[in-house]
């Protein structure tokens, strides 16, 4: 038998996400997001779980071209764009689409030669406010002045990123961004994709012709305040395990590294097979919640590269053996990632890769 950690991929939720998305933004074309390993649940089995959606977006070339390869014709974007000219031949041979947010970037396409006749699919990001990537709406209009004049550039979407769409005070959080990229895109009549996960669920107003959920599709909240299951969506990740010891502990005695917890009476501990090498958050620290036996417990003491230890108390029934979830289907990834002073995202996309993955 072999080490019992693993993570179960439920392709149905990511199917399930995928309709909220489209019960939210009904006139919009979804991308769905799959950068990173499509948030650690796997490129390929993601992409076949997403295929009803309307375009991919990444930001990594060779997962780029191994999703056209695997035979997907739909719009895939590269979030990043390109790092050099190589990566345009690349772009231009496989009919990516990518992103163009510096002047870096608009002097390669420049100074690329196409060879067929064909414009590329050019995303012309601005920085409303977001302050990470694209031109300010200062330096707008000349940008996309030089892309109408590139013999390389073929159709145009304009796109911009929130900062704060994610936050539980109301519109004011993203009011200003909306206002100037509505300021520089307004009357161009060109497309434009403003929305990620938080936008889509919460300003209807920001959808526009393509939306971006990345997060909801695998079934985590992008709010703090509302929960996955309230926004009805399945987790697509849960990661088990199980008990492969119990120890019982005398009152005042320590467990694990640093004896970072203490009994204060008589316990019994599980000690599950998983840790930090796995890709469980070493800062998650005691009372962080987990199941065991379908029942809820709390971690106890540092967690390790390989182990960590529960609380029995209370669990008579557990024994080796006894099924384990760390996060999942019963638990949300949001409530372990909150505990460990996180978010979801880091736990699902920082699977370390010798996890076995399962559907
Ligand atoms: C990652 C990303 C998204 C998806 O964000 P979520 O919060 O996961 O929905 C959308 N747009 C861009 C540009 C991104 O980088």
């Amino acid at each position: 038998m072999s080490r019992p950690i693993q993570a179960l991929i439920d392709l149905s939720a990511l199917e399930h996400n995928l309709s909220v998305v489209r019960r939210h933004a009904p006139h919009a074309r979804v991308m769905a997001v799959i950068k990173a390993d499509a948030y650690g649940h796997g490129l390929l089995r993601s992409a076949e779980a997403l295929s009803r959606s309307d375009g991919f977006a990444m930001l990594e070339l060779d997962a780029a071209v191994r999703l056209r390869e695997a035979g997907y014709r739909q719009v895939i974007l590269l979030l990043e764009g390109f790092f050099s000219m190589e990566e345009l031949m690349w772009i231009e041979q496989y009919h990516l689409s990518t992103v163009i947010h510096n002047r870096e970037q608009l002097a390669m396409l420049f100074a690329y030669k196409p060879r067929a006749r064909l414009g590329l699919n050019i995303f012309l990001k601005i920085n409303t406010g977001m302050n990470r990537l694209g031109f300010t709406p200062e330096q707008f209009p000349a940008a996309l002045e030089a892309l109408r004049t590139s013999p390389a550039a073929g159709e145009i979407t304009l796109m911009t990123h929130f900062a704060r769409a994610d936050e539980c005070s109301r519109s004011e959080t993203i009011a200003a961004q909306l206002q100037r990229f509505k300021a520089v895109a307004g009357g161009r009549h060109l497309s434009c994709s403003l929305a990620n996960s938080a936008a889509i669920l919460r300003y209807p107003e920001t959808h526009a012709d393509w939306v971006r959920p990345g997060i909801m599709l695998y079934g985590g909240s992008p709010f703090a305040d509302r929960t996955a299951a309230e926004l009805d969506l399945h987790p697509a990740m849960t990661v088990s395990s199980k008990i492969i010891a119990v120890q019982t502990l005398k009152s005042g005695e320590g467990i694990g590294y640093g004896h970072a917890f203490r009994a204060d009476r008589p316990m019994r501990v599980g000690i599950v097979a998983g840790g930090y090498a796995d890709g469980y958050p070493r800062h998650a620290p005691t009372g962080t919640p987990v199941l065991v036996n379908g029942r809820r417990t709390r971690i106890v003491g540092r967690i390790s590269m390989d182990m960590l230890h529960v609380d029995l108390s209370g669990m008579d029934d557990v024994a080796v053996g006894s099924p384990v979830t760390l996060w999942g289907k019963g638990l949300p990834v949001d409530e372990v990632a909150q505990a460990a002073g996180t978010v979801g995202y880091e736990l699902l996309c920082a699977l370390a890769p010798r996890m076995q993955i399962v559907t």
